[in-house]
Formats: structure tokens, sequence, C-alpha cells
């Protein structure tokens, strides 16, 4: 990270009222494991309250791109920022320096992500998996987090589970626990990861109702990394196509799902039809 030491500051842009500030900018960004390099230059913004869908093969760097915005892995090179602030990064005096963990800590609130397998607290209750947050992160009192937290459960349609403990829940259950965990932090960002894969197909419908209401309340950015292509095609605004650790082709879903222009994603989409 030191590679970032006595880098340029970003200048302000000249005439910020000329466009929206993006939710989330990628500059840059790239990635490697070791010897492997998953991330090989990422340029992306989300606009505030845009639903995003990453498509791409398996080993694209699809789930590496969303836990950079959770914070959970580092970028090798580039920058990431949410809401117009440096994620891993911060400004000190005048040089872009790795962020010190009370900037990234702040900045982790600002995203909220729901991964495939679930990741709730098998020991808690469904209502303490959802309230540890809100209480030891944002400080709130017990009363104030249950109250953000019963309000949650309820919006996924789970407010009657309060007491029961994860292993008593069914798969589609147990993923909107998450969701509602997720959510009660009132995130900027949404990261949704392959959120339906390991799901038994009759539970994935209850799931992606409960997304889709999230995008249908509208302010909150989305990115959904998904399989699903039927649903990224209802809900996303836009719809990114990774492969090989770029970007290969992003457009609107009517240009990706029925005029994709690249040989490799018509390749991908043939999997599909
Ligand atoms: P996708 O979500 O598109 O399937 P991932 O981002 O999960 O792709 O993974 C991209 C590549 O990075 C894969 O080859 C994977 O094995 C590798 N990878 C991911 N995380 C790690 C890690 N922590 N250590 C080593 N390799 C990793």
């Amino acid at each position: 990270m030191d590679a970032f030491a006595g880098a340029e500051v970003p200048q302000p842009d000249p005439n910020p009222a000329a466009e929206v500030k993006p939710m989330v900018r990628y500059k840059g960004v790239t990635k490697s494991f070791g010897d492997l390099q998953v991330l090989k230059g990422i340029d992306l913004e989300m606009q505030p309250g845009e639903k995003v869908a990453v498509i791409g093969p398996s080993g694209s760097g699809k789930t590496t791109m969303g836990r950079m915005l959770m914070t959970l892995e580092e970028p090798t090179e580039g920058t990431i920022e949410v809401d117009g602030e440096l994620l891993w990064h911060m400004q000190e005096k005048g040089r872009l320096v790795r962020a010190n963990e009370k900037h990234l800590h702040r900045m982790r609130c600002s995203v909220g992500m729901v991964f495939q397998h679930f990741n709730l607290f098998p020991h808690m209750s469904v209502l303490r998996n959802v309230t540890e947050a809100p209480r030891k992160v944002l400080g709130l009192s017990k009363e104030e987090a249950e109250e953000r937290a019963v309000s949650m459960l309820g919006k996924v349609g789970l407010d009657d589970k309060l007491k029961m403990y994860p292993a008593n829940l069914s798969g589609g259950q147990k993923q909107r626990v998450a969701i509602a965990r997720a959510l009660v932090m009132r995130p900027k960002v949404m990261v949704f990861d392959e959120v339906t894969s390991a799901l038994d197909p009759e539970l994935v419908g209850e799931v992606l109702e409960v997304i889709r209401e999230i995008a249908e309340e509208g302010d909150m950015a989305m990115m959904l990394i998904t399989h699903e292509m039927d649903f990224a095609k209802e809900i996303a605004d836009r719809v990114i196509f990774g492969a090989d650790g770029l970007i290969v082709e992003q457009g609107t879903p009517e240009e990706i799902f029925d005029n994709p222009r690249s040989e490799r994603l018509q390749n991908f989409l043939q999997r599909f039809r």
C-alpha cells in the first residue's frame, strides 16, 4: 500500500454541479492473490440509487469486487470511493495514504453485504442477529436497536420469528434475516453476492421478492452479483459483464441480454438459454 504514499491528490471537479456525484467509484482497481491477478483494472461508477447487476463466469472476480466495497479485501492498486469518500485510503498532509482503522470503520458502515452462505451467528436468535451490529457498531440502546430490527424483520416478513435460531429456519428465511441484518445499518450501498445460489429452487422466489421490494424503494444503490439472468434483467438499471478480471461489456439489460456485442458475452449467455 505504500505505493499510494505521495500519489497525486485528485483535484476537485471544476464544475461539480455539472454531474451527479457517483455513489460508488472504482478507479484503476487491480487485485492479486499472490501470483494470481484476479482484477486487472476496474473502472466503474454507480450513481445514487442505481441498481447494477454484475454477471460473468465463475472465477472472473465478481465476488472480489463486492468484497472490496465491503472492505473485506484490499485493492492491490487503484482507489474505491463511496459517496465521495475514499474507502481504503485517506488524505494526510495532502498525500494519499492507507486508511487507518478509524477511517475504515466509519466507511465500512456505509456498505452492507449479503453473502451466498448467509453467515448468520448460529448461537444468536433472529432478533439478536439483527440487533448486534446496531448496538455494538452504532452504539444504539437495546430498545432503539430492537425497534429498528423488528421493523426491518417485518419488512422481510419475519417479525414472527424473532426468538427462533438460525438452525430452525429454512434457507430462504435465513437469507431474509441476513438481508434485514445488513439493512438495519442503513447503508448507502448494498452488495448482494449470489444470495440465491445456495438455496433450494423453491426458496429462491421469496428472497428475490424481498430484494425486488428493496430495489423498488429506489434510493439505495445496489450491486447485485448474480446468475439469475431473468432477475437481473428485471431489476437492474445497468448490467456489467466481467470476464478474466476486466469489465468486458456493460449496458442496459436490453443491450446486454438482447444485443450482446462481444463473442465472449454471446457465448456466456448461451448457457442460460
Ligand atoms: P467470482 O465471484 O467471479 O466467481 P471470485 O472473486 O470469487 O470470482 O474469485 C476470483 C479468483 O480469485 C478465483 O480464482 C478465486 O479462487 C481467487 N480468490 C478469491 N479470493 C481469494 C483469496 N482470498 N485467496 C486466494 N485466491 C482467491
